[in-house]
């Protein structure tokens, strides 16, 4: 079976889910509430896109300039900085940098690089644990899912959903409540930072100017990820970089924002380096890997190159139609929604995930919410006509295609055919396509331009 087959299959089965359709209903817009109030304590929310647009540009304009400041600035304090490829290499780091660490247990926050190399099975095949640390990471862990959203990953589950996996996992009363769940996995998690080596980090923002990592989180597990352990290992992808620190003034807001509604972030660190002497915590080895796993082959195209601006907001996911209906896991893709069907055919190749492109309304809604102005329907468009280039869609379409162009294009070309006839050629393709659940409109007999000229002859 294919990617688009499944994917098609999927995304049926799940849009009739009414459980799964009352939860993301009903946690967007919790969503849709926080951020509206978020929005209004902006004066000029447009101007403050427009400025963080304007940065993301100069950065994919020099973006070489500002990886090699990043690197010779944070290298100049002792951090081992490794530039990976692909996963593969990726992967190898990981793997070296635990065994040579005699690493056992491994703790991480929340990370969506880490997903794309699967870090956590990584992890597992040179025997060492590795526990997630960040509450909705830590959830979709105990329940053997992947994340299912890029910032809230267990949005797909209710608190009484959470409460039986926890119920059925560590014992834990069925009807807890969201704090008593809270509560135990903080105790869990005490217990993991302070006996893991090594602790694992994204990069919210890489920072050129000083050689920093900005990492932002709502729960404190990022600094206790990195306080505890010996080794601090950030994964990071290499479009995370801004040329200045005091430009977080204008990103931490807006990430906020657009994410979950907040002012700021709870907690907002940069890591310059490992501990130095006269500090009491942090690591005694810190590692940054920058991973490319595709991303130049998104920024060697002249249309998709500006989604290498995404500062992974989700706010187009959760604006977008179709993964409110879809959800998260229908994509089977690190990153779902808008930007996930922009990237993902350049990350993982236009045959196996072309069919992505095509899951959109072309409604708009995820440029309108983006912070930083990626005109993702724009792209999308352009992913579709790479497509159709590549020879990917059904032969059966391109005829259909043909066809209509040669009918279409021409008035007499549809004033030619009978209604009747129209109704018959298109209703089994209709419900081929969309099924049985909506039914088109009929064709009238005659066109509107007959009948107009028939009005008027009258
Ligand atoms: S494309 Fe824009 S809206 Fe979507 S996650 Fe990225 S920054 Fe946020």
């Amino acid at each position: 079976m294919s990617n688009s087959h499944n994917f098609k299959i999927a995304a049926k089965k799940i849009a009739s889910d009414e459980g799964h359709r009352k939860t993301i209903q009903f946690n967007i817009s919790r969503y849709d509430a926080a951020v509206s109030k978020g929005m209004a304590r902006y004066k000029n929310v447009e101007l403050a896109k427009q400025e963080a647009a304007a940065i993301k540009r100069d950065v994919l304009q020099n973006w070489d300039n500002y990886l090699i400041e990043f690197e010779e600035k944070i290298s100049a304090r002792g951090v081992e900085v490794l530039w990976a490829k692909d996963t593969e290499e990726a992967t190898a780091y990981i793997k070296q940098i635990l065994k040579d660490n005699e690493a056992r247990l491994l703790v991480k926050s929340k990370s969506m690089t880490t997903e794309e190399i699967e870090l956590n099975h990584v992890a597992e095949s040179v025997g060492c644990e590795s526990v997630e640390t960040d509450l909705g990471e830590f959830i979709v862990q105990v329940a053997g899912e992947r994340p299912y959203h890029i910032v809230t990953p267990a949005m797909h589950k209710s608190k009484g959903d959470i409460a039986k996996l926890f119920n059925e996992k560590f014992n834990t009363p069925i009807n807890s409540t969201p704090e008593e769940m809270t509560e135990y996995v903080r105790q869990v998690l005490r217990k993991k930072y302070t006996s893991a080596q090594v602790g694992v980090t994204g990069a919210n923002f890489l920072i050129a100017d000083i050689g920093g990592i900005s990492v932002t989180e709502n729960e404190g597990n990022g600094l206790m990820t990195t306080a505890f352990p010996k080794v601090h290992i950030v994964l990071a992808g290499i479009e995370k970089i801004i040329p200045k620190m005091n430009q977080l003034g204008l990103f931490y807001p807006l990430l906020a924002a657009h994410g979950t509604g907040q002012q700021m972030t709870a907690y907002n660190t940069i890591f310059t380096g490992p501990r130095s002497l006269n500090e009491a915590d942090g690591p005694e080895k810190m590692f940054v890997i920058l991973l490319d796993n595709g991303r130049t082959n998104v920024y060697a195209d002249d249309e998709a190159y500006e989604s290498l601006a995404c500062i992974r907001c989700g706010a187009c996911l959760n604006g977008c139609p179709v993964y409110k209906t879809i959800g998260g896991y229908t994509y089977d893709t690190t990153y779902s929604g808008p930007i996930g069907s922009v990237l993902t055919p350049f990350l993982r190749g236009f045959k196996d995930f072309s069919h992505l492109s095509f899951a959109s309304t072309l409604c708009g809604k995820c440029v309108e919410v983006c912070p930083v102005k990626i005109p993702l329907t724009d792209i999308l468009l352009a992913n579709r006509r790479k497509t159709a280039e590549q020879n990917l869609r059904p032969g059966a379409e391109k005829m259909l295609m043909q066809g209509f162009k040669l009918m279409g294009s021409k008035r007499w070309g549809f004033d030619f055919i009978p209604g009747k006839l129209k109704n018959f050629g298109t209703k089994p393709l209709n419900y081929l396509g969309w099924g049985p659940e909506r039914t088109m409109p009929d064709f009238a007999n005659k066109s509107f331009s007959q009948q107009y000229r028939n009005k008027k002859t009258k």
